[in-house]
């Protein structure tokens, strides 16, 4: 999230154009990472699993943690953020394969960051990554002034590193859920992964993780310093947009709820807020669909119903969007691009 008024000039030079995503994106969460990457191995897939379908198990390789990686790896687990995430999957997509959550420093050649390895039967969440999250996210505490949609006794490092980590399991999720299902993909992988992460954590977590991740992702933006060529030409948006776009989502989630403190309070331009109740109603409809021919058996039923609701929600969107164009394009809200 853009900062507080406080630092908020901070953004204004992130968005003239000064970025590089080199610490903990990079090469790393586009499933880019050397190695095939085990399989589950012995001993690490659930044993509840049906016999048809793979089943996504968090595996904590505790003896590879560094000392001083413990508390963030204890924070972590004992919140079982990790596990709920699973627990989601396994209730609503029947998988091809296992897929294996690791949180362990025994990772494959260059891997500094969370990465979903390219058979998407494997995610890495290495403990140095999660210090590194944590520490980011300890200098937003003390420099961020709180955005009113984040309660008071939330607003410490400890509780925003497991609402960002769950969305950063998301982001890896949506890495894993393209290379498993072969999902058609109709743009750049990163968004889709990006978009996932939106749509699973809105859905069941509400607003806090995509709140925590746009805090980190701004803070990353600007330790990054200048933008560089590499950093124009990532596979990854350029940081400063992907925390406008996790606010646009969770904006257009629910305009009522969140327009206010995320628009009238300048941490999401009113020149973007327009299209977001649109683009999250394509978002919410895009994942539904994706995924509606792989539900398991016993969420078939609800899975359906809630592919039926994005599809009507983004039918009503649309002629809403449609209605107000001309005004958009001719009026005050000039700053949007359509078309
Ligand atoms: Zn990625």
């Amino acid at each position: 999230m853009p900062n507080g008024s406080a630092s908020r000039s901070g953004v204004r030079t992130a968005l003239a154009g000064v970025l590089a995503f080199v610490a903990l994106a990079a090469a790393g969460c586009a499933g880019t990472g050397a190695g095939g990457g085990p399989g589950p191995g012995p001993g690490t897939a659930s044993p509840t699993r049906a016999a048809d379908r793979g089943r996504v198990s968090v595996v904590y390789e505790e003896s590879t943690v560094k000392p001083g990686d413990r508390r963030v790896v204890a924070l972590i687990r004992d919140s079982r953020v990790l596990e709920r995430t699973a627990d989601w999957v396994n209730r609503t997509v029947a998988l091809p394969h296992d897929l294996v959550v690791k949180v362990t420093a025994a990772v494959p050649p260059g891997v500094t960051d969370a990465v979903a390895q390219p058979d998407g039967r494997t995610i890495y969440l290495p403990p140095s990554f999660l210090t590194e999250v944590q520490e980011a996210l300890t200098d937003v505490v003390k420099t961020v002034e709180r955005p009113s949609l984040i309660p008071a006794a939330d607003y410490d490092s400890d509780d925003l590193t497991v609402l960002a980590t769950r969305f950063l399991l998301g982001h890896e999720l949506g890495h894993a859920l393209q290379r498993q299902l072969t999902l058609p993909n109709l743009g750049l992988e990163e968004d889709a992964a990006d978009g996932f992460a939106s749509f699973y954590t809105i859905g069941e977590a509400g607003p806090g993780p995509s709140l925590a991740a746009a805090l980190l992702f701004d803070e990353l933006a600007r330790k990054e310093g200048e933008l560089t060529l590499e950093g124009l030409a990532s596979d990854h948006p350029v940081t400063q947009q992907r925390v406008f776009n996790f606010l646009c989502y969770l904006d257009g989630s629910d305009p009522g709820r969140f327009r206010g403190p995320l628009v009238e309070t300048g941490y999401l331009p009113e020149s973007r807020a327009w299209l977001c109740p649109q683009a999250w109603a394509m978002l919410d409809h895009g994942w539904w669909t994706q995924l509606q021919p792989h539900f398991t058996a016993a969420y078939r039923a609800r899975g359906d119903a809630e592919q039926r609701k994005a599809r009507e929600r983004l039918a009503a969107e649309t002629k809403a969007f449609a209605e107000r164009i001309d005004e958009f394009r001719s009026g005050t809200r000039s700053g949007g691009t359509v078309g």
